[in-house]
């Protein structure tokens, strides 16, 4: 209920609970890093931070909300939760924040990243939690998927359908999503009220700011408390930039539509820039970018204006990624590489023009149980996909029909 009244809270500021920020104290404050030795490589006059989530238990920014979710459950009395995960980003971090608040947790993992990628899977039940593959025999949903195909290799779709209903159908459960949602949003917003501080201390302020964006949870994390001195005037000419695949591509190509946001059309609608509900992205390495939609704020912001968005394939990411380790030692993850190869493009337009701007991005996590993606590259083995058309096109057709009484 908690979480119900922060997605709809119209309070300029919520607390942090106490027993939330001793959590947090773990690894928190994230550092703010000046990228000196790649400011050096490419030769740009331009400034370069990055603000390093990868220092947390399960390497990225996701347990800002998973530890905050899994907090506010307990306080309500919830004994176990329930969640999906594409590769296992997601599941770990609510396997981590469950654990340390006495909680269980059950995880539908898709079937084909728990084959196939099972160290973040050894993770969550390092953690306590229980994995399991999806499609499963433990929910209806589940069963129909395994009877229509037995070795159906599974989906997020059918994955977040097991969840919802393993969530409803037990008194004691209750459902938690990792990234999307206002109140998912809000609790990463530490990320970027800290960051403020540590500009300060720097004695710099961005002139603009770059993000990889899923659902949008480690974007607006980072950026919104920015954005708001963009909004209130006192800075009218940052610029903030997210960063997509072009084999997913919401922000720069998808309509401004009302969507589901689930396959399973269980969710109420949002308002998002959406490929539809029913679109299955190619399976790009940057699995936490493969998803139709966007949070609904984020969207909202680009439509209007304030926020600018660019789409990046694969190799020329991973390219990046690489210059990035070979300078700065991090390997971070394939999501966040999208936003290292637009902070290496903007570093090198300043060096064209010689304008000493200062460049920031949000480094979201490492990439430590994605080497099989970089080995692929490095083997020379990595396909771009192009802008799955035909397929996009299918999906929109099958948005759902509404005439909204409110714009
Ligand atoms: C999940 C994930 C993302 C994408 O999710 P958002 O909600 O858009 O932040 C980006 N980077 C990392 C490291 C992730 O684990």
């Amino acid at each position: 209920m908690e979480l119900i009244k922060q997605e709809v809270s119209q309070e300029r500021w919520i607390p942090i609970p106490e027993e939330v920020r001793e959590i947090y104290r773990l690894w928190r404050p994230t550092p703010l890093y000046r990228a000196v030795r790649l400011e050096k490589a490419l030769k740009t006059p331009a400034k370069i931070y990055y603000k390093w989530e990868g220092v947390s238990p399960p390497g990225s920014h996701k347990p800002n909300t998973a530890v905050a979710q899994a907090y506010y459950n307990m306080e309500e009395g919830v004994a176990r939760m329930a969640t999906e995960t594409g590769a296992g980003q997601w599941g770990s971090a609510l396997a981590f924040g469950t654990c340390l608040f006495g909680l269980d947790c059950t995880i539908y993992m898709v079937r084909v990243s728990y084959e196939q990628k099972p160290y973040r899977r050894i993770l969550m039940e390092t953690w306590g939690a229980e994995c399991i593959p999806s499609p499963s025999k433990r929910t209806k949903f589940g069963k129909v998927m395994l009877k229509k195909d037995p070795k159906c290799p599974g989906s997020l779709g059918i994955a977040i359908s097991e969840a919802i209903e393993d969530a409803v159908t037990h008194e004691d459960t209750k459902y938690s999503l990792g990234s999307v949602l206002n109140h998912v949003l809000l609790h990463q917003t530490v990320v970027g009220l800290e960051c403020k501080k540590q500009f300060e201390m720097a004695g710099d302020y961005p002139d603009v700011m770059f993000g990889c964006v899923g659902g949008g949870s480690n974007f607006a994390g980072a950026c919104f408390p920015f954005i708001g001195d963009k909004l209130t005037g006192e800075k009218p000419d940052l610029r903030v930039v997210s960063c997509e695949p072009k084999a997913c591509p919401t922000l720069t190509k998808a309509p401004y539509a009302y969507d589901f946001g689930d396959t399973a059309k269980t969710t109420p609608l949002l308002k998002m820039y959406t490929l539809g509900h029913e679109f299955i992205p190619p399976p790009i390495h940057a699995g936490g970018l493969r998803y139709h939609g966007d949070a609904p704020l984020l969207c909202k912001l680009t439509k209007e204006g304030v926020m600018e968005a660019v789409a990046f394939h694969q190799t020329e990411v991973f390219k990046a990624a690489i210059t990035f380790a070979r300078t700065e030692g991090i390997v971070v993850a394939p999501e966040t590489a999208h936003c290292v190869k637009a902070v290496i493009d903007e570093a090198l337009r300043c060096k064209k023009t010689g304008k000493k701007k200062t460049i920031f991005f949000a480094n979201s996590g490492h990439g430590h149980f994605d080497l099989g993606a970089y080995d692929a590259y490095l083997a020379k083995k990595l396909v771009d996909y192009e802008y799955p058309a035909k397929s996009v096109k299918k999906a929109l057709a099958k948005l759902p029909k509404v005439k909204p009484k409110i714009e």
